[in-house]
């Protein structure tokens, strides 16, 4: 049964509590509706045609759609949906963890949960009982993380805590663990403290002063590589994260790199880690694993950490942590079959083809007096829109200028959304080379519209 547009619209108005919307605002307006979905494109239910330029949340890796992504999730539907890990195993949970730790040598073991949020979660309470399990009275003070300013790293309350955005943040304080918070390296803000080389250097320097003094009460440091995503896709310059992993081990701070949006390809390489040669202590993953398709995420762990994990059961050393639909086998399958096809289509290593040829096309924004700063890593790209270049005074949260300026882009056939002043374009990862140019040119005329009115 298909329903009317204006149906659907009035029950999603009467029904549906949206994520990080203000419905007072949402009510007001059009929403849209989205049924189907082909290659680079979301179809609404009035049949309107949009390029996804934000990947579905940054997840699409393939395309929607996919013919042989559908055919692994037939199969594996017609042998069985789910069944539990917590004290059985299942084959696709196993065929994936073999070609996860294959994909990223230095890691041994794969910890499945289904989203980023969870992974983190994980991963920080991974990094505690570590150092409980291996001598509780020597690392008894060892409970506290170090993160970055402006960081992201989900929305459970574990994953606030590390977290550093004011405006998501701020109110869920008074519930949150206690976090350390250090500078990190956005460099279009960051004037005063001169030149890429040296904003890094005053950053690793910050790190390592509260590192220095810290330690013994620090469990581990996290932290998004190469980029932070949900800050507004700051780039973080080269050679700042291996500066991080250097510090981590210099001072017995565990490093726990979360991948979960830079993972899979995003950034031009299959991980983000391995443009600088980093091996984390615990790595996690979410969002592309399984190409769009289904919700799964996975934290790795290096041997050493899993075996302080190890004891008679008597010890209590078990890490007590699972999830009902941990290694469900739907999510697992479709997740192999993308990485499988990830391979046989060369998909990473066109992904930094085609962004290396994007980037002279993105330079055409800044033609335009709003654009500030063009900032890009891969196929993860943020604008960010000021009001006065020269100040760089962003447009008052009122206005909603970028808002309005991807309801323009909407019309114009292209979906993106905007985090804080900074517009993000993170296409589907299999785009072609005209979509991407065609979502750019989408891109200059809707801000182009938007300085007219
Ligand atoms: N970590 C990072 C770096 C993210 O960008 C996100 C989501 N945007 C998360 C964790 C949380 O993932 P999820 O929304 O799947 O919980």
């Amino acid at each position: 049964m298909t329903y009317r547009y204006e149906q659907l619209e009035q029950w999603d108005k009467q029904y549906v509590w949206h994520p990080f919307t203000q419905m007072k605002t949402y009510v007001e307006e059009k929403p849209l509706i989205i049924e189907r979905g082909e290659g680079s494109y979301l179809l609404d239910v009035e049949g309107n045609r949009y390029l996804d330029g934000y990947a579905s949340l940054w997840v699409n890796v393939h395309g929607h759609n996919d013919p042989e992504l559908n055919e692994a999730l037939h199969k594996q539907v017609e042998t069985i949906a789910h069944s539990t890990l917590l004290g059985s195993a299942n084959v696709p949970s196993i065929l994936l963890a073999k070609k996860l730790v294959e994909l990223w040598p230095g890691m041994a073991k794969v910890f499945y949960s289904d989203t980023g949020a969870a992974a983190v979660e994980i991963a920080l309470k991974m990094a505690y009982q570590y150092w409980q399990n291996i001598d509780p009275v020597r690392y008894a003070k060892k409970t506290k993380f170090v993160s970055l300013k402006e960081a992201y790293h989900g929305d459970t309350v574990g994953a606030v805590s590390v977290g550093g955005m004011e405006l998501f943040h701020r109110i869920f304080q008074p519930l949150l663990f206690e976090r350390i918070e250090v500078p990190s390296p956005y460099v279009y803000r960051m004037d005063e403290y001169g030149n890429e080389e040296e904003i890094v250097r005053y950053c690793l320097q910050q790190l390592e002063n509260v590192l220095a003094e810290q330690h013994e009460s620090i469990a581990a440091m996290v932290v998004e590589p190469l980029v932070q995503g949900a800050a507004g896709i700051i780039t973080h310059p080269v050679g700042f994260l291996k500066g991080v992993e250097t510090l981590c081990r210099k001072y017995g701070v565990l490093l726990i790199c979360d991948e979960v949006a830079v993972g899979f390809g995003r950034t031009g390489t299959m991980f983000a880690c391995q443009q600088e040669n980093v091996l984390p202590d615990i790595v996690c993953l979410g969002k592309g694993i399984t190409g769009g398709y289904m919700p799964l995420a996975a934290t790795l762990t290096t041997e050493a950490i899993y075996e302080a994990f190890l004891g008679d059961i008597t010890e209590n050393k078990t890490f007590y942590h699972g999830h009902t639909y941990t290694g469900n086998q739907l999510s697992c399958s479709v997740a192999l079959k993308n990485i499988e096809l990830m391979e046989k289509r060369n998909l990473v290593v066109d992904v930094e083809r085609k962004a290396k040829k994007l980037a002279n096309k993105l330079q055409t924004l800044y033609e335009l007096p709003v654009v500030g700063d063009i900032r890009q890593k891969g196929l993860m790209i943020g604008i960010e829109i000021v009001k006065d270049r020269r100040t760089k005074e962003t447009f008052a949260r009122a206005e909603q200028f970028e808002h309005r300026t991807i309801l323009e882009a909407r019309k114009r056939g292209l979906i993106i959304r905007p985090l804080g002043p900074v517009l993000t374009f993170i296409p589907i990862l299999a785009m072609t080379d005209e979509q991407l140019e065609t979502a750019v040119d989408i891109l200059f005329d809707s801000i182009a519209y938007m300085i007219t009115q």
